[in-house]
């Protein structure tokens, strides 16, 4: 897999942001990463990128060893900055075709397999090891980082969640039908919740978050003032 060489560096800051679909984790996580010049990590579209994969492939997500010659195969990669991260195949730049609903119905099989998220996990330590990092995902303060500076559980009301989503696809120019999202976000949601490796959990430590009825901007400056509480800035 494309990285680049990193060297492991203790001094670095990380901020952990976890939490389920729709809370408002991207946005959020961008626009703090904007604001603090930490580099931005989207776990979500690492693992969403290996599904569009396998689904442009047509290998079947039920086979976790053919699932994990695919970075491989089909040279996935990843680029990240200040409030930008961009997955590549070979070098087609796939980030825009990442949240359609295939994929979102796709990521669930690929990101329940101990040994794909054991190859995320790797990937995405290096990216903290080398850089200040804003990292959001569903494991971050739990598996990936645990010594993380900063952990934030970012949730808000299932039907905001699924209003979110539903916009967000609207906005993209795909008809969904509002049942039939919310059935699958539910499904998500459960998947996230109950696989057996780096399930979606709140740890006792990570301050809990709720987006509902809050601007993105509302929730990125209370995490930008808890991190200047804790003194991990500048
Ligand atoms: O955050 P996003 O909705 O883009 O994530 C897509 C899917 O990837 C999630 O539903 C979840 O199944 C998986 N994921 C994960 N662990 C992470 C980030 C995402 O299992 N750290």
């Amino acid at each position: 897999m494309d990285m680049p060489s990193s060297s492991a560096n203790t001094s670095k800051v990380r901020i952990a942001i976890d939490g389920p679909a729709g809370a408002g984790k991207s946005t959020v996580a961008k626009m703090v990463s904007d604001l603090t010049g930490y580099v931005y990590v989207d776990t979500g579209a690492m693992y969403r990128g290996l599904a569009l994969a396998a689904l442009e492939r047509k290998v079947d997500l039920e086979r976790e060893e053919e699932l994990l010659t695919l970075p491989e195969r089909c040279g996935l990669s990843f680029r990240w900055d200040t409030g930008r991260f961009r997955v590549f195949l070979g070098a087609r730049d796939v980030t825009e075709k990442l949240h359609s609903r295939e994929v979102d119905g796709a990521v669930k099989a690929v990101a329940g397999f101990p040994l794909v998220r054991q190859l995320m996990v790797k990937m995405q330590r290096q990216i903290a090891a080398s850089d200040d990092v804003v990292m959001e995902g569903r494991d971050i303060a739990s598996v990936v980082l645990p010594d993380a500076e900063v952990k934030i559980y970012l949730t808000a009301d299932f039907r905001e969640r699924v209003r979110r989503r539903w916009q967000e696809m609207v906005l993209k120019g795909e008809d969904v039908p509002w049942d039939d999202l919310k059935r699958e976000m539910a499904a998500r949601d459960e998947a996230d919740v109950n696989r057996k490796t780096g399930p979606l959990v709140r740890v006792p430590d990570a301050v809990v978050i709720d987006s509902t009825g809050k601007t993105a901007r509302e929730v990125a400056l209370t995490i930008v003032r808890l991190c200047e509480q804790r003194k991990v800035m500048g």
